[in-house]
């Protein structure tokens, strides 16, 4: 019996182990991996994942206390980082969840040792060099070494590490990452001079894991790279194969003869020129699959290519199946995926509809059920359909 019809997203977890054995042999020997969950896994689902790659993981990050706070809840004990800087709001469950998070500011880093020695206890943090992406992080200054210091110097906190991220190691020129791996050496040996030595230094995201031996350093951030994605065309991509991981499964809930001169979907901007057999597929933008494939993506059906036709709406589109032999209701459309000698893959849907391949990942919706596989049979599910809405108004 299948478990989700209408769509569903299927999540290779032989994939994701693969993946993980790929880049831990282009490692240096004893190279600590973080796994990046952030944003509920890139949309595969951050437990489950987090789960299949705990044997590979010295911690984990995150985007969000939130995020940090469903792992703990589903008995991820490892360490897990807030790579971002967490509000005031957060800082009891940052505490009491033992969420390590990125501060670099002594006026929040007071208030968090505040909050830790409230709780009879320490708040680990991992300090922030901005080293080029000017988005948070100390300065390659003095005065930011000075102020390094003086936030180590709280009684409520404890500097587990200091990382700082690439603005451009997906691309192949890698003179700016290389800049940047040398401002932030320079401010280890700034930190050194002070006093301060820090237990786990990292730079390398999914880029610097593929491209960059030389950002090793004690540990690596790997990201889009879990999930089976390269971060762009840029990256060799021979020395880590990796797999993608995620598919996305629909079905044809209906077919149709169209006269030549019907249009099709909002607008109207398909109109056919002769008789057509059209399939719909109820799945649209509210789900996710982006609506710039209008007129432009395709999906598998009994092996071939349908292309779109017209608009993607919010729930549902249309696709042309006229040289598609015997194509029926209930037949399966793959979105992504293979479907026997056909693949569509993840940079398709981002190149078509000019859009991001990170973010077709995290853009899969609340109302896409995720299905995990192993060894080509399930082991789990998961949906959002049971909203916890908490509100004053009652029906
Ligand atoms: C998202 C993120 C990563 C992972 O990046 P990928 O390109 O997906 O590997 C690593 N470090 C930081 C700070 C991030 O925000």
């Amino acid at each position: 019996m299948k478990l989700y019809s209408r769509v569903y997203e299927t999540v290779d977890l032989d994939a994701v182990r693969h993946n993980m054995e790929a880049m831990k042999a282009n490692l240096a020997e004893g190279t600590k991996m973080i796994g990046v969950v952030k944003c509920d896994g890139y949309g595969h689902g951050a437990v489950p994942v987090a789960i299949a790659i705990d044997p590979y993981v010295w911690g984990y990050a995150v985007a969000t206390v939130e995020e940090a706070v469903i792992l703990r809840k589903h008995g991820i004990k490892k360490p897990i980082l807030v790579l971002g800087v967490v509000p005031y709001d957060g800082y009891d469950l940052l505490v009491e969840y033992e969420i390590a998070s990125a501060v670099f500011q002594y006026k929040r880093a007071c208030r968090l040792s505040e909050t830790a020695l409230k709780h009879g206890t320490k708040a680990v943090i991992h300090l922030v060099a901005d080293t080029g992406m000017s988005r948070i992080g100390l300065g390659i200054t003095e005065e930011a070494a000075d102020e390094a210091v003086k936030i180590k110097s709280l009684p409520g906190i404890e500097v587990e590490g200091l990382f700082t991220h690439f603005a451009k190691a997906d691309e192949t020129d890698k003179a700016a990452t290389n800049r940047q791996m040398e401002h932030y050496r320079k401010f280890v040996d700034m930190l050194m001079e002070r006093g301060l030595e820090i237990p786990i230094l990292h730079c390398s995201n999914s880029a610097g894991i593929l491209d960059l031996p030389a950002a090793n350093f004690h540990a690596v951030r790997a990201g889009i790279s879990i999930y089976g994605i390269y971060p762009s065309d840029q990256v060799d991509k021979n020395t880590v194969k990796l797999i993608p991981v995620m598919g996305l499964k629909s079905v044809v809930t209906y077919i149709k003869t169209i006269t030549s001169g019907t249009a099709v979907s909002y607008g109207g901007t398909f109109v056919a020129d002769r008789e057509m057999v059209v399939a719909t597929i109820p799945v649209g933008y509210g789900d996710g699959y982006p609506r710039n494939l209008s007129g432009k993506g395709e999906v598998l059906i009994r092996g071939q290519r349908a292309k779109i036709l017209g608009r993607v709406c919010m729930d549902q589109f249309m696709v042309d199946v006229t040289d598609i032999e015997g194509v029926e209701e209930d037949d399966e459309a793959v979105l992504i995926g293979k479907q026997a000698e056909h693949e569509i893959t993840v940079d398709d849907l981002a190149n078509t509809s000019g859009g991001f391949h990170y973010e077709i990942l995290c853009d899969i919706g609340k109302r896409v059920p995720r299905v995990y596989y192993e060894d080509g049979k399930i082991v789990g599910t998961k949906d959002y359909f049971d909203d916890n809405y908490k509100g004053f108004l009652k029906v």
